[in-house]
């Protein structure tokens, strides 16, 4: 705009423009309006620069071409009572001078309360009412009047086209603010203005979205932004914010914190924003928005945790480029323990540098064509450490993809498992050795789960392989059931079962199995159940075929009981044809002794002779007989067992051979003996037996010398008779014990040779044993047993 002249009266001046001020070239204050001594003290003829701060548009130096070259824009003032003029300056050509005219400008009614102006300091600021006042009441020319109309109409057109600029920009603006509002819908973040100096916030839809707050009903100020901070987080969040306002040099400003949902739970959040400032740096608004990141931060925490699972995983872990030569490019510190090599020697390698002569071809195979078909893959192999040490391998591989969904990596999980494999080899050769001795003893043997399920069978339990395997987890039932047959048995070993499990004890019976032919198989089946910590694990039973044994058994009762009748039958005999030889043996004796007596004289010395020899044959035939009776009758008694005292029976026994035993000087040693319960005459004749023979078959000239000792043993006395007698040789130890058998003839020792034919007999009845140790010329000992 030109710059007009008008003819200068103060007084007139000052009413319409009571904040005007007047400068001369060297802008000392020529003249001002009356209310510029309110707003400062008075400048009259002062330089302009010692009253008045230019605080905009900002001005390196102030001299009268700066101050001019910022003429007819907005200028901001502000004078030592910090009170702001807003005008403009305007040149006066003609006399070179700079007019400044404008009014002070507050922000608040009470900085104006405070300023000590009133609303007269202020006047009316349309220029045609001024102009009109001006010609009113100043004598104007009529060539500058021309002037200053020519000046209004050019300024009325500036004016229409700023309204123009004005309307356009409205419609930019509410344009603008139209997009605002879409990009509010529209956005994922929660835009927020912040009126600093009311503390009031509005809240865009985002907040909704995002957090869940009613944007539109919620009353919303900057103490409830506050409040919904993580506790954490506030302090430091609120003390940046207040940083960032207060430095009037940064308007960027940026946090990452927790923030509350409506839900309870805490969102993470990015909130960056922008400070508004007035004039003089101070913020009063901030805009900004607030981002959920709170699935990339997870997303963050899971990467981390994946990240330390793989460095601190005892498995080896390789990534390698899914790119030719498959480059390593990652090892973590397993792998190096594993295989001894550093990382460095690793990387940019191929896996296959840990491959070797014993590596598993098939298997290294099977894993390339995964790799080219990127398929995961997982194989059991040896490798090789940087030592040339061997270990097995298990290796998983996975293709990795980028998010474009492209294969870019593989990864592998090695892990060694030499010790493993060990052990599951031994523990294969164990289960294989086990099940090889189970399949291979000739017996039937299953093994059951507590309820009567079948967990095993050897092949002869069930012969048919497929039948075997379906049988495991069934039980007898299910089998009696498969095969349509009665399940009697089954029944049976159902209950077996349960009795084994009550009792925790093994139980065994016999089975008999009809056969097609009509005969009989017999099995001898027993169940073991097994407990651990008195809980059932499991059942073990077999069953034994014992159909020959059987058979046996019933063949030998049969050949028993035959044995049993001629026994019986011979012994009838026995005792029959002594008895009934007796008699006419009698009548031979007698009437040879009556031939004796009554031919005394016809007969001569031979003749005597004769009859005395048929005499004594016929007295040693009836001896022979009456031995012979009294050995089938032997262990025949029908006495019952009686609680018999030994020592009583020694002492009878001296007494009866108490001539003998004086004449033969005979010592018997005996110890207390025990009461035993047999039959008293029995026990007692082989007493009688044993002791008369340690007597009898003594060496000449050696008094006898006998000890009878005992020794109590798990189920029976063993009582010992022992002399110091001629002893028998070893070769006759059986033979002494068959009847009628003597090792001297009656001349050297008197007897029949029945003794220890009988005393066997009576101790075997009983149950009992006897036997002899003896060297010749030792002695002998006689043991017998009497059972409990
Ligand atoms: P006997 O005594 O009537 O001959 P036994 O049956 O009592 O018949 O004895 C059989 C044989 O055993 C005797 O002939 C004798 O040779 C031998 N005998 C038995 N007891 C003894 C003993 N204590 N010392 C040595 N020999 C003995």
């Amino acid at each position: 705009m030109e710059s007009i002249d008008i003819q200068f009266d103060t007084k007139d001046f000052s009413e319409i423009f009571p904040f005007y001020i007047l400068l001369n070239e060297d802008l000392v204050v020529l003249a001002h309006g009356p209310s510029i001594n309110i707003v400062s003290a008075s400048p009259l003829h002062h330089p302009f620069g010692d009253f008045f701060e230019i605080k905009r548009p900002s001005i390196e130096a102030l001299n009268f071409e700066t101050a001019k070259g910022i003429c007819n824009q907005l200028l901001i003032l502000q004078t030592k009572k910090n009170i702001t003029l807003r005008g403009q300056f305007s040149y006066r050509p003609k006399q070179h001078q700079l007019l400044f005219v404008g009014s002070a400008w507050f922000e608040s009614t009470e900085s104006f309360n405070d300023s000590g102006l009133s609303m007269f300091d202020y006047a009316p600021h349309n220029s045609s009412v001024d102009l009109l006042h001006l010609i009113k009441t100043q004598s104007i020319v009529n060539a500058e009047l021309v002037e200053v109309l020519g000046t209004l109409k050019s300024q009325k057109s500036e004016l229409e086209k700023v309204q123009k600029e004005l309307i356009t920009i409205s419609t930019s603006l509410e344009e603008s603010n139209m997009r605002y509002e879409y990009v509010n819908k529209a956005t994922s973040e929660a835009i927020w203005d912040w009126n600093i100096l009311s503390g009031d916030v509005y809240y865009g839809n985002g907040f909704e979205k995002l957090f869940g707050y009613d944007t539109l009903n919620a009353s919303a100020n900057f103490n409830i932004w506050e409040q919904r901070i993580h506790p954490k987080d506030v302090d430091r969040v609120v003390a940046n914010i207040q940083g960032y306002i207060d430095d009037h040099e940064i308007n960027n400003w940026k946090e990452e914190y927790q923030y509350l949902k409506s839900d309870g739970t805490y969102a993470y959040v990015i909130d960056k924003g922008f400070i508004i400032r007035d004039l003089y740096g101070n913020a009063t608004r901030m805009i900004g928005a607030m981002q959920d990141i709170t699935a990339q931060k997870l997303e963050e925490q899971h990467l981390r945790l994946l990240e330390s699972v793989i460095v601190n995983t005892n498995d080896g872990v390789l990534i390698t480029k899914a790119s030719r030569g498959n480059p390593i490019i990652y090892v973590n510190d397993s792998f190096t323990k594993i295989t001894g090599y550093a990382k460095e020697e690793l990387i940019g390698k191929n896996p296959k540098v840990l491959q070797g002569f014993l590596s598993d071809k098939n298997e290294n195979e099977r894993m390339r064509k995964a790799i080219l078909d990127f398929q995961p893959c997982e194989i059991n192999t040896i490798n090789y450490k940087k030592n040339g040490e061997m270990f097995w391998a298990n290796i998983i591989i996975k293709p990795i993809a980028n998010t474009n969904g492209e294969f870019t990596h593989w990864i592998a999980i090695s892990r060694d498992f030499t010790e493993f494999k060990k052990m599951s080899d031994s523990v294969a050769y164990l289960k294989n050795f086990y099940d090889e001795i189970l399949n291979n003893i000739p017996t039937d043997i299953a093994v059951f789960d507590p309820n009567h399920n079948y967990i095993f069978l050897n092949q002869f339990a069930v012969r048919n392989e497929e039948i075997r395997k379906w049988m495991i987890n069934k039980n007898d039932l299910d089998y009696a059931k498969m095969k349509g047959i009665d399940n009697g048995i089954a029944l049976k070993r159902w209950k077996k079962f349960e009795d084994a499990v009550s009792n925790q004890s093994t139980v065994q019976w016999i089975d008999e199995h009809k056969t097609a032919d009509g005969k009989s198989n017999f099995v001898l089946r027993y169940l073991h159940p097994y407990f651990q910590n008195n809980e059932l694990k499991f059942v073990i039973g077999y069953g034994i075929d014992i159909t020959e044994r059987k058979l046996a058994e019933n063949k030998l009762i049969a050949a028993l009981e035959t044995l049993r009748k001629t026994n019986l039958e011979l012994e009838q005999f026995a005792y029959v044809a002594s008895h009934d030889l007796q008699e006419p043996l009698r009548m031979v004796t007698s009437f040879l002794t009556q031939l004796e007596k009554k031919y005394n004289t016809q007969l001569d010395d031979k003749a005597k002779e004769y009859i005395f020899y048929a005499v004594d044959g016929a007295k040693r035939m009836r001896q022979i007989i009456l031995d012979l009776l009294a050995y089938s009758r032997a262990g025949k008694d029908d006495e019952s067992k009686v609680s018999v005292d030994l020592n009583e029976i020694v002492e009878e026994i001296k007494i009866l051979f108490a001539q003998n035993i004086l004449e033969t000087k005979t010592h018997i040693h005996c110890p207390l003996l025990p009461i035993v319960q047999a039959n008293k005459t029995p026990i007692r004749q082989v007493f009688q037996n044993l002791i008369s023979n340690a007597i009898k078959y003594r060496r000449s000239g050696i008094a006898p010398e006998i000890e009878i000792l005992f020794d109590k043993k798990d189920d029976c006395w063993e009582i010992t008779f022992k002399d110091n007698g001629i002893g028998i040789e070893a070769e006759y130890h059986e033979k002494i014990f068959v009847i009628f058998q003597r090792l001297h003839n009656k001349n050297e020792y008197e007897g029949s040779g029945i003794g220890l034919a009988i005393t066997k007999k009576i101790i075997e009845s009983i149950g009992g044993k006897i036997w002899v140790t003896s060297n010749e010329n030792h002695g002998t000992a006689f043991h017998i047993t009497i059972p409990f």
